[in-house]
């Protein structure tokens, strides 16, 4: 069979299976046409609709994936620490523990597993064309968890149910049910990703001491990432080390998982504090203190009114703190007690203006409260890679009257200077990193830092890839609905704060240079291999995913780039780009620009 005919042979067998409910050939035979087919052609479209077979192939582990030990307790974890330090100065990485299914990627073959019992795993290379890496490493076997990022999970339960009709309870859940699905198809076409986070992507380096000191800080650190985690992971440091100490049959003597999941305690609940965030009050439950993970907890995030309602959380209640799946600790349920008060606020407590309510988000509706200004502006410096800009700066920068962003580029380092605290040296730092971020900033890092309600970084990109800036401040509710994840409510108040802002955006685009980065990579980057290779052309694509770019097959006007082994082939695709005016360039020239 050649490959046009194999192609048609498996859409047949597709067709047969799918639309006809009359299978001719066994699940075995398919899964040999498949294999013949990822040979000549990895990419090609067929083999995503079963996914990678009916019978799963099995994919063995050169290096076992053994899990690792547990521990629950900050006291075990420096047990363990001890155990195997040879001095006080012995160093240890910590990684986060990302809560999603552990899985290999040989990126050479082109295959991607799952850890299976640790030595054998299940093929899944089918789902390749869902992830994103994010890897620091050069190497080319990737190990580390493959999870749906937070704004995926719920991108993903707004957009598609389970076939029972229910949504996945949680995101752990939701990537198994991906990666056992035969077809990937309902998932490409609602643009659904997963992500495999190289275990070493983000780690920190430390003694045991400084662990034990810092441990609050470090889970910090962890707790605004967008992806969802559960522990935290301690090995350590000295690779050498390994082989001495050995695994037992299960695990690895040189590294620990302390996880935090499922930890729960019960408490009373005593006050709750009302904290301007970004853009709303948000209250926070104050209770007497419990550990959890290690960790003694006497503050948890109420999220708004509506949660408070829901769960009927009042002060006095007893209360069920939990940790799962995320360090920021939360309340889960709540008990009457015997003597209750409903939780309400009725006045910014910090400049005593009456709030204003809407779905359960309370906001402050002073348009000079102070601390509002100074949340907003601390967020939207943020956004735009400002370092050096905390509160105390800031809250005196709103003091000399500044109130909207774009101001603080008119500062110069005399005004600075005067700040309290601020020596000359540290004026000239901060004036240039104000300074630095006019070189250039990302169109949608810009649209989220001007202090839009609901509109964030995520929000932000997704309307960034659709639209340009200037069309995005001329969008209507309706227009905005159109765009995955705003729905109603939420489109109604980007609007109204659209019209609000949009002087200051325009403003901040005259004095910063804006790229359009999501923009270009969502509707023009796109990149086609052509002639042979010495990896399958798969591998390419998906390096080329990883940059940004979106892979296609076919050659058309709209092409960006064309990367083909031999630039004086004569293949069809490269007439077609010449004819096309499309830029071509060689593998060779390509890999350099994004190795
Ligand atoms: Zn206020």
């Amino acid at each position: 069979m050649n490959k046009q005919e194999l192609i048609a042979k498996i859409k047949q067998c597709n067709d047969e299976y799918w639309k006809e409910n009359n299978p001719s050939i066994s699940d075995e035979e398919y899964d040999r046409l498949i294999q013949q087919l990822r040979k000549v052609d990895p990419n090609n479209k067929e083999i995503f609709v079963i996914g990678a077979s009916s019978v799963v192939d099995k994919v063995k582990h050169e290096t076992p994936l053994l899990s690792l030990n547990k521990a629950y307790s900050l006291e075990e974890v420096k047990k363990w620490m001890e155990s195997v330090s040879d001095s006080p100065e012995e160093l240890f990485l910590v990684q986060p523990k990302y809560d999603g299914m552990t899985a290999k990627y040989d990126t050479k073959n082109f295959c991607l597993s799952t850890r299976g019992n640790g030595y054998v795993g299940e093929n899944i290379t089918h789902v390749l064309p869902l992830v994103k890496v994010v890897s620091r490493s050069s190497q080319s076997i990737l190990i580390g968890e493959l999870v749906l990022t937070k704004a995926e999970f719920e991108y993903l339960k707004q957009s598609l149910s389970r076939k029972d009709g229910s949504s996945y309870s949680t995101a752990r859940n939701a990537v198994a049910g991906i990666v056992s699905s035969k077809s990937i198809k309902e998932y490409c076409e609602k643009d659904i990703h997963l992500t495999l986070m190289s275990f070493d992507a983000i780690e920190f380096k430390y003694t045991a001491e400084q662990i034990v000191n810092n441990w609050l800080e470090l889970l910090d650190s962890v707790s605004n990432l967008d992806v969802p985690i559960d522990g935290m992971v301690i090995k350590l440091a000295d690779t050498t080390k390994y082989e001495k100490l050995g695994c037992t049959s299960h695990h690895p003597r040189w590294a620990l998982a302390f996880k935090f999941a499922n930890i729960r305690a019960e408490s009373i609940l005593r006050d709750v504090e009302w904290s301007h965030g970004r853009y709303a009050l948000t209250p926070v439950a104050i209770f007497d203190p419990v550990e959890i993970g290690g960790v003694t907890i006497s503050r948890a995030n109420l999220h708004n009114l509506n949660n408070i309602r829901a769960k009927d959380i009042q002060l006095g209640d007893r209360i069920v703190v939990e940790r799962a799946g995320d360090v920021i600790p939360d309340i889960i349920e709540s008990t009457p007690g015997s003597s209750r008060t409903i939780i309400d606020i009725t006045h910014c407590p910090f400049c005593n203006t009456k709030v204003g309510k809407f779905a359960g988000n309370v906001v402050c509706t002073n348009p000079n409260c102070s601390e509002t200004i100074v949340r907003q502006l601390i967020n939207g410096a943020g956004v735009l890679g400002i370092d050096g800009l905390g509160v105390s700066t800031m809250t005196q920068l709103v003091q000399s009257g500044i109130t909207e962003l774009s101001e603080l580029f008119s500062l110069d380092i005399d005004s600075l200077a005067s700040l309290n605290g601020f020596a000359n040296k540290a004026a000239e730092n901060l004036y240039n990193a104000i300074q630095k971020v006019t070189n250039g900033v990302e169109d949608y890092h810009l649209l989220a830092s001007i202090g839009i309600a609901q509109l964030g970084v995520t929000t932000a990109k997704k309307l960034c890839s659709k639209y340009s800036l200037d069309e995005i401040v001329k969008l209507n509710a309706d227009d905005l609905m159109t765009v995955p994840s705003i729905g109603f409510e939420k489109a109604h108040i980007i609007e109204a704060g659209l019209k609000e802002k949009y002087i200051e955006l325009e403003l901040l685009q005259r004095i910063i240079h804006v790229k359009r980065a999501s923009g270009e990579a969502k509707t023009a980057a796109t990149i086609c291999f052509t002639g042979k290779m010495d990896k399958p052309r798969s591998h390419y694509a998906q390096l080329a995913r990883n940059k940004g770019w979106i892979p296609v097959d076919k050659v058309s006007e709209s092409l960006h780039l064309l990367v083909t082994e031999n630039i004086n082939d004569n293949t069809a695709k490269l007439m077609k780009a010449k004819k096309f005016g499309v830029s071509i360039c060689s593998l060779g020239e390509w890999l350099k620009s994004v190795l």
